[in-house]
Order: structure tokens, then C-alpha cells, then sequence
């Protein structure tokens, strides 16, 4: 189990180190010049229960970050009291019990490591450096979410500090409208989640992935075989179509189909995959890979390193769609033909979800997944990019049932992320939870 060592930071506007710190706790390598007031980097829970404490009494608004990659830097603010959580990043396993407790800040690859070593698997974020505290807080789409559900769905509780300072467990049996808000609230939970303990899966036998790559001539083509297939395809298959300006191996302008899959045995493994083998397009495929074994560590680094480096300057926008592959297509090439360069990319995943999901705030999901991420490394070049995601969702949003808060843009994009009878739910346990609005909610334009 790893500690937290050392004292509470904590910093205040116009202090030497402070804009250094704030900037750190994100991902991005973006200064929206945005600045809170206040900066505590909490090292154990009391720091917390002392920050809220703080901004009570200075009439602070708070706002949170765990692993910092809330691609809009949701916990930059103007004014306020920015507490990170990144140091409550323990990981504590009850192997018997097959159960865990995790710090907010603790990374995704990290729990998967730590997993590994009893043979126990829990669906976290696909690259590694993912906070579990925004990814758990939206739902969380992980590996092996087809099958295994939403990350969210694993959560048995959580322990919360809530405005006043106060500590609380939310679980179906006590507090169960916060457990409710928390598994689907993502950036507009009102309480300090210190600590969610987790109900664990065995570790598939096998992980592995097979991959195809196209030309962009074979675009149309593609996404109408993944679309016919997609509903077809076994649940423990994570079936997307990446759109890149360069493909891995050919270096060209197209479309990489990608099917990582978890397993019982190799038997089980080839069988869920052989759609691609057997596709219609094979043919047309300018490389086809063997399945490959590949630790879901290895594929997270691997995705990090190729499609997610750190400290670049984003564009994210996304969508839930069941509309037909033919309405899709125009807009599908048009963001084809306008990405900015490499590693910009847009991820269609084939989701069909599972229909049983149990009841919580989490509530907005269709057949297929669609999100345009743009990104590039000089400021000089935001202005030329900054909107490109943006607009090409805007020209396919009448295809749209609403987004994902997982890649949320609601500053620049406002669209429903939650059935409207959950948001309503949502805002009256906020009220009795956060009477005083001390926690910031959705960044949303002003
Ligand atoms: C490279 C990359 C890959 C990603 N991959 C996936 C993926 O595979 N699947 C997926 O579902 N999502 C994915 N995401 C989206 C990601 O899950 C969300 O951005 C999530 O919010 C990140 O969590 P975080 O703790 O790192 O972020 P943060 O920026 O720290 O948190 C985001 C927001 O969540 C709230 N929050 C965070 N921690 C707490 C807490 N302890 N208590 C209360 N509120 C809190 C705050 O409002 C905060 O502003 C990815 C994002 C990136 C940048």
C-alpha cells in the first residue's frame, strides 16, 4: 500500500511558486489563464476536511482535481479554492474479498499493476495516467467496460467530505442519494471524495489485439462493415475505428481498426476476433496483424505514448449516436479530411450497451461512441486548432443523443450528458447535500 508522505501544500495567489503548481495538476499543456485565490495540495483526509473549513469561511468556492485530465482543465477556475488530490493515491487490497480501496489520485496503470500480482482485474481508464477520481466520478469506459460494465457499476462506495466539513460513506445502504449522484456526476459532484472502495474481477486469462489498418480511400467502406457487424460482436471486444492523418505502420492518411479483447483462453480469444480475420475488407487492408498478446498495461503505455503524450494543447468534443452509417458518413470523412497533424485523432467506438444497468446518475449512452480529439504542442498554433472538434460534433449534433462526460467540452458545446429526469434528481440532492453551492458545478459557457 502506498502512503501519502509529507505536509499539506498550500499556496496563495501572487506567491512565487504558486502558478508553477497550479498549472502542474493537469494534463494538459494548455494556461487557460484561469487562477483560483487558494491551492492546497491535501497530503491526508484531514487536509481536506481543514480546506473546506478554509473555504467556508472565506465564502471560497471549491473546485477539485484527482489526476488533472479533464481535458477542458474543469478545475481551473477564477477565484476560489483549488484543492488536489493527486497525493491520496493509496491502493489497499483485500484479495480474499476481492475487493479494494483506492485514493482518488491514484493512477489507472497503477491499480492494474497493483491487480496483477493477485490475478484480479478492475476495468480502469485506457491510458495509464488517468486520476480514478474524475474517471470514476463520469461512469468510466475501461478496459473491459463492454463486459464488465461501466467502472462506476464496480463502485460499493465511497467516502466523502462533504461542504461543511463533514465525513460521510455513500453506499446503497447509507447515504444512497450521494451514491447514486456519484456514479455519473463526473465534474459536477458536489463532495470530496477521499477514498472508493471497489469490487474486483478476475483477471482474464488472456489479453490480447489484433489490428487492421486502411487507407483513407477505404473510410466509407469501413464504417459501414463496423456498423453492420458492431451489434454482433462479443462483448468482451473492444471493436473502435481510429480516423488518423497517420496510421501505425504505413504512416499514411486512414483508419486503424483496432480489437483489443479479454478472455477465458486463446480459443475464446480467436473466436471473438475472427470478424476481422474473416471480414469482407481484409483484402483492402494495407497491414492485418496476428492477435497479439498485450498486457492491458502495455496497451494503455502504448496508447499514451502514441495518441495521448503529455502536456499538449487539446480540442475534445464527443457524442453518443444510434443514427444509420449513412448519415454518419459525410461528417465522418469531413473530419477525416480537416484533422490537425498527428496525434490528433477521433476514436468510433462500438458500444451497445448493456441494457441492464442499475439505477444511478450515469444515464446517457447510445450504440456507438464518436469523439474528435485535436491536438498540437505550440500556443502559437490554438487559435488555428482550438475550434476544430468543436465544429465538426456541431455539424453531425442533429445525429447526436447527447455526450459523454468522460470527454466533455461543455464551455464551448453545451448538450445533455444525463437523461433530464436524472439531472433534475442530480440538482435537488446537490441542494441537500451542497446547500450553499460551495462546490463549483458543470463548466459551462458563461
Ligand atoms: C489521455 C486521456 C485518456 C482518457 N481515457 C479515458 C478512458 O479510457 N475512459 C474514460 O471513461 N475516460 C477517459 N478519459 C477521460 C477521463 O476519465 C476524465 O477526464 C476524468 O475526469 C479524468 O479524471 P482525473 O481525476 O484524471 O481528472 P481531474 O481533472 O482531476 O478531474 C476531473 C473532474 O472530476 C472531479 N473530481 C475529480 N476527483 C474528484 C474527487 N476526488 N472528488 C470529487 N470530485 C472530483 C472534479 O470536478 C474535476 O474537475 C481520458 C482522458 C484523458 C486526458
Amino acid at each position: 500500500m502506498k502512503r501519502p508522505t509529507g505536509k499539506a501544500v498550500s499556496l496563495r495567489r501572487g506567491d512565487r511558486r504558486f502558478d508553477m503548481a497550479v498549472l502542474a495538476t493537469s494534463f494538459s499543456g494548455r494556461d487557460p489563464g484561469r487562477r483560483p485565490d487558494v491551492y492546497v495540495q491535501a497530503s491526508e483526509v484531514s487536509d481536506v476536511v481543514s480546506a473546506l473549513r478554509q473555504a467556508r469561511d472565506g465564502q471560497l468556492k471549491v473546485s477539485i482535481c484527482s489526476g488533472g485530465h479533464s481535458w477542458a482543465q474543469n478545475h481551473l477556475r477564477d477565484g476560489g479554492l483549488l484543492l488536489d488530490l493527486s497525493r491520496l493515491n493509496a491502493i489497499e487490497i483485500d484479495p480474499k474479498a476481492r475487493t479494494a480501496r483506492v485514493g482518488p489520485g491514484c493512477w489507472s496503470i497503477d491499480l492494474d499493476r497493483a491487480l496483477r500480482k493477485h490475478d484480479l482485474f478492475f476495468p480502469v481508464a485506457h491510458a495509464p495516467d488517468v486520476g480514478l477520481g474524475g474517471f470514476l466520478l463520469q461512469g468510466g469506459f475501461g478496459w473491459n467496460s463492454r463486459a464488465l460494465g461501466l467502472a462506476c457499476e464496480s463502485v460499493v462506495g465511497l467516502d466523502v467530505v462533504l461542504a461543511d466539513g463533514s465525513q460521510v460513506h455513500a453506499s446503497a445502504e447509507q447515504n444512497p442519494d450521494l451514491y447514486w449522484a456519484a456514479r455519473g456526476a463526473g465534474p459536477g459532484f458536489f463532495g470530496v471524495v477521499t477514498t472508493f472502495h471497489l469490487k474486483l474481477h478476475q483477471r482474464p486469462k488472456v489479453t490480447a489485439m489484433v489490428m487492421q489498418v486502411f487507407h483513407e480511400r477505404w473510410l466509407e467502406d469501413v464504417f459501414t462493415w463496423a456498423h453492420e457487424i458492431g451489434p454482433s460482436v462479443s462483448r468482451n471486444v473492444e471493436f473502435q475505428l481510429l480516423i488518423t492523418p497517420k496510421t501505425l505502420f504505413t504512416g499514411k492518411s486512414g483508419v486503424e481498426v483496432i480489437a483489443p479483447v479479454m478472455a477465458a483462453s486463446w480459443t475464446e480469444a480467436r473466436e471473438a476476433t475472427a470478424f476481422l480475420r474473416r471480414g469482407p475488407l481484409r483484402k483492402h487492408a494495407s497491414v492485418t496483424t496476428p492477435l497479439l498478446p498485450l498486457s492491458t498495461m502495455r496497451m494503455s503505455a502504448a496508447a499514451g505514448q502514441t495518441h495521448f503524450p503529455p502536456k499538449m494543447h487539446w480540442c475534445v468534443d464527443n457524442m453518443w449516436t444510434d443514427a444509420p452509417i449513412a448519415d454518419l458518413l459525410p461528417g465522418l470523412r469531413k473530419v477525416s479530411d480537416t484533422l490537425p497533424p498527428a496525434p490528433s485523432h477521433a476514436l468510433w467506438l462500438n458500444w451497445q450497451p448493456s441494457r441492464e444497468r442499475p439505477d444511478m446518475a450515469f444515464s446517457m449512452e447510445a450504440s456507438c461512441y464518436f469523439a474528435a480529439y485535436g491536438e498540437w504542442r505550440r500556443a502559437e498554433d490554438d487559435a488555428r486548432y482550438q475550434s476544430w472538434a468543436t465544429e465538426r460534433i456541431t455539424e453531425m449534433a442533429h445525429l447526436s443523443k447527447g455526450i459523454q462526460l468522460a470527454d466533455e467540452n461543455l464551455a464551448r458545446r453545451p448538450a445533455p450528458f444525463m437523461q433530464e429526469a436524472n439531472r433534475r434528481r442530480l440538482e435537488q440532492i446537490r441542494g441537500h447535500y451542497d446547500p450553499e453551492g460551495r462546490f463549483n458545478s458543470y463548466m459551462t459557457a458563461a
